[in-house]
């Protein structure tokens, strides 16, 4: 592409750009799109996505997952609740299901559309360690990261965006929106969450779960376990997009400690057993 019709592609881009304070994380974030306009475009894809999958119903493991969930959702309402964001979840229609599937990931979409694979259980270890990552994800979504990964995708595509974005109609735009969120099952494809994003989303992920009245000590030692698995056949694909190393796994256990302080401001003064499984 020429450098004048980049330069207006990224003038057209700007003027669709909206710019608004995100609660979770205090920053101005940039989003082509508003929730009403991506919101159904993630209700359909994540039906999709259930419709080809094996989902899970009614077992002990599957209730869980919704349990953990809906503690999690709960958790970030008072918290917005508490710090003057009422109405930030009002489109939000959260739902929670586990996919039967070898595949270690876990991810959520935009407007509260979660999945756990199975195959991140073993590695989750316990109803805490699921809390942990749920709280991650969902921190992610939060913090509207899908958001900002798919603004670069269009950015870096040389893409113009025009007024009425119709996101599900054409086949390059989906394939950018299922990459930013993790959707699709090459994970050659899928776009890593910058290191900024992965501090974000341990913070804000530490809080959820911690008032939702699980221990965050644990979260560090998830990711451990996580890190362990890496290297060969066996990494979890949830690496893949969220690069885990040392320093990580120490800025989660300084921030335990900050996380029981916001719990307690709920009235939560001790967590639940870790309830190993
Ligand atoms: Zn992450």
């Amino acid at each position: 592409m020429k450098l004048k019709s980049r330069i207006i592609t990224l003038g057209v881009i700007g003027l669709f750009l909206s710019c608004a304070t995100n609660p979770f994380t205090g920053k101005q974030t940039m989003a082509f799109v508003s929730n009403d306009q991506l919101f159904p475009t993630s209700f359909q894809q994540y039906n999709q996505v259930l419709s080809e999958s094996n989902v899970e119903k009614g077992t002990a493991r599957a209730e869980m997952i919704k349990r953990v969930g809906e503690r999690i959702a709960v958790a970030a309402e008072r918290w917005l609740n508490a710090n003057g964001h009422q109405g930030y979840l009002t489109d939000y229609q959260w739902e929670y299901n586990l996919i039967d599937d070898a595949t270690v990931n876990a991810w959520c979409m935009p407007g509260g559309k979660i999945v756990f694979y199975t195959g991140i259980l073993p590695i989750a270890q316990s109803e805490t360690g699921v809390a942990a990552i749920m709280g991650h994800e969902v921190a992610h979504a939060l913090a509207n990261h899908g958001q900002q990964r798919m603004s670069a995708a269009y950015i870096q595509q040389g893409l113009a965006v025009a007024g009425n974005i119709a996101l599900a109609k054409d086949e390059q735009t989906l394939g950018i929106f299922n990459q930013s969120y993790g959707v699709v099952s090459n994970v050659a494809g899928m776009l890593p969450f910058s290191r900024s994003h992965e501090s974000e989303a341990d913070r804000i992920g530490l809080y959820l779960m911690a008032i939702a009245g699980y221990n965050p000590d644990e979260a560090a030692e998830l990711w451990k376990r996580m890190s362990a698995h890496s290297g060969g056949k066996s990494t979890p694909e949830i690496l893949s997009t969220h690069p885990s190393n040392d320093s990580r796994i120490a800025e989660l256990n300084a921030l335990a400690p900050t996380a029981k302080a916001e719990a307690s401001k709920f009235g939560i003064q001790s967590f639940r057993p870790i309830g190993k499984f």
